[in-house]
């Protein structure tokens, strides 16, 4: 039987795809219904019919399934951010260890019975909820005219008003909503993505779950003058607005960021700190195995507007202690640390190995690292700017650098080919990788098992509760005999 748009069919859902979408079947034709979970019977009206399967839009809920809860966002369906809020949060973590073990299944090339040897369980958060510590709100008008703010709808650039993301800290509603009331006040237009005019484009806010300080940054279609007095003059906003948000417990950095560029990138290159200081500071507290010493030292890291910095600091921290604990140093190891950002790993792993290299792409980011490594008295890590697929085998090649560990934690799209050819010749003893993407991670595990490793631990963390994203840590090492 073939079916056709529009046509409303009767499904119970059974499993669920790697984007967190229900799949069902009816007769044998799949059903991709987003926002049902497995074990809803629901009705769905088809949106998209192909020859074998089709794309639905969940219409009602007929009978709900046991591991479906009442989401804390009630925009959890439009939003883009959170897929699978509606589903218990073991259940979440379930379906995150599933996704993992398929993907080393498929396209890694490993058996169940060995992945159920090497996989632990994965790491889940206390609290799913109020776990992210930044978010970047844009500002827009709804169709009456009325300023908003809030969230991207899926896949669009439609803003849902909302200033209280339950993702969030509880500090962003009463930020957000000072910021409409007096850009209101003031009569201050919110930048129009279609015409390119208007003022302000997006909010970014932070705020530092040890310390408690808090980062506002405006991003505004600034053409007038430059500088720290001139910015933000626009008819008397600047002034009541800064008095409002100073008020807020723990404000610590108010500026303002200028892009005028018209393109999807939220961020331009311009900061002016209109009140508090530039930075603010947020410590990390990591264990390395059942030393806890660093935990009590702690790694303090000062983040500027465009500074990259972990947005789940909890998990970061058991993700980045399994890192550690992966990497069994003793003090004696040379670890290079390639994707290092800001050297959040890097300037752990220093307080455990003899020496640390960092590589990392972004300039401003590998400045981040010399300054946190330099805030905190950490002498033994030195940083390198450049592709790692570039930087390793360059310096490889011509400097014959080595390595006793290497740790990796790539952008989604996982390591270069160049990059992990160039870390089977550098021979470490182990290499731990963290990966954000369990697909591109089981892609490049085959790559270094064919090469001479051996998988030994797999451990997933949740970082991204209400979402289908999940992080990986992974220990492999070196198949020798003469290291067992
Ligand atoms: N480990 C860091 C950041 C990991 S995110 C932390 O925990 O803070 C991945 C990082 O890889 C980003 O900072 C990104 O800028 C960087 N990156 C992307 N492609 C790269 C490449 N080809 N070579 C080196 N770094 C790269």
């Amino acid at each position: 039987m073939e079916y056709k748009k529009n046509d409303i069919l009767t499904v119970t859902i059974e499993d669920i795809g790697n984007d967190g979408e229900g799949i069902g079947k009816v007769d044998g034709y799949t059903l991709f219904v987003k926002d049902a979970v497995i074990g809803d019977t629901v009705r769905c009206k088809i949106m998209k019919a192909k020859k074998n399967y089709a794309y639905g839009k969940l219409e009602e809920i007929l009978i709900p399934s046991d591991i479906r809860v009442t989401p804390l966002c009630k925009f959890h369906r439009q939003c883009g951010g959170c897929q699978i809020q509606a589903m218990d949060y073991e259940a979440q973590l379930g379906f995150k260890q599933r996704k993992v073990k398929n993907n080393l299944m498929r396209i890694g090339g490993f058996s169940a019975e060995f992945l159920e040897k090497v996989m632990e369980p994965i790491v889940g958060m206390e609290n799913p909820y109020h776990y992210r510590n930044k978010a970047q709100f844009p500002v827009g008008t709804d169709k009456e005219g009325k300023l908003i703010t809030g969230f991207y709808a899926g896949r669009t650039h439609d803003i849902i008003a909302n200033t209280d993301c339950a993702l969030g800290v509880p500090e962003n509603k009463e930020i957000l909503e000072s910021i409409l009331y007096y850009m209101e006040k003031y009569h201050v237009p919110a930048y129009d993505e279609k015409t390119g005019t208007g003022l302000v484009r997006h909010v970014l806010i932070r705020k530092g779950f040890a310390s408690g300080e808090i980062m506002v940054c405006l991003v505004v279609n600034y053409e007038g003058k430059r500088g720290k007095d001139q910015i933000g003059k626009w008819k008397g906003l600047k002034e009541e607005l800064i008095e409002a948000l100073a008020k807020i417990p723990g404000m610590t950095s108010i500026s303002v960021n200028i892009n005028t560029a018209r393109t999807n990138v939220i961020m331009g290159d311009e900061v002016y700190t209109l009140w508090g200081k530039d930075k603010i500071c947020d410590t990390i507290h990591v264990r390395n195995g059942e030393d806890f010493s660093l935990t009590d030292r702690g790694i303090v890291f000062r983040i500027s507007p465009l500074s990259f910095y972990q947005v789940n600091p909890v998990q970061t921290e058991k993700l980045y202690s399994l890192a550690l604990e992966y990497a069994g140093l003793t003090g004696e190891e040379t670890v290079w640390d390639l994707y290092c950002g800001i050297g959040t790993i890097s300037l752990f792993l220093a307080g455990a190995a003899k020496k640390v290299y960092g590589v990392e792409v972004i300039p401003q980011a590998i400045q981040d690292a010399r300054e946190n490594a330099e805030y905190n008295g950490i002498e033994n890590a030195e940083f390198y700017v450049g592709k790692a697929e570039e930087v390793l085998p360059d310096l490889y090649e011509r400097e014959g650098i080595r390595a006793d560990v290497i740790v990796v934690d790539p952008p989604r799209k996982g390591c270069d080919g160049e990059c992990l050819n160039t870390m089977l010749k550098m021979r470490p003893k182990r290499i731990v990788y963290v990966s954000c993407d369990s697909a591109t991670l089981a892609r490049d595990l085959k790559v270094l098992c064919d090469g001479g490793y051996e998988l030994r631990r797999v451990r997933a963390v949740d970082q991204f509760g209400g979402s289908v994203h999940v992080e990986v840590a992974c220990c492999l090492q070196r198949e020798d005999k003469a290291n067992p």
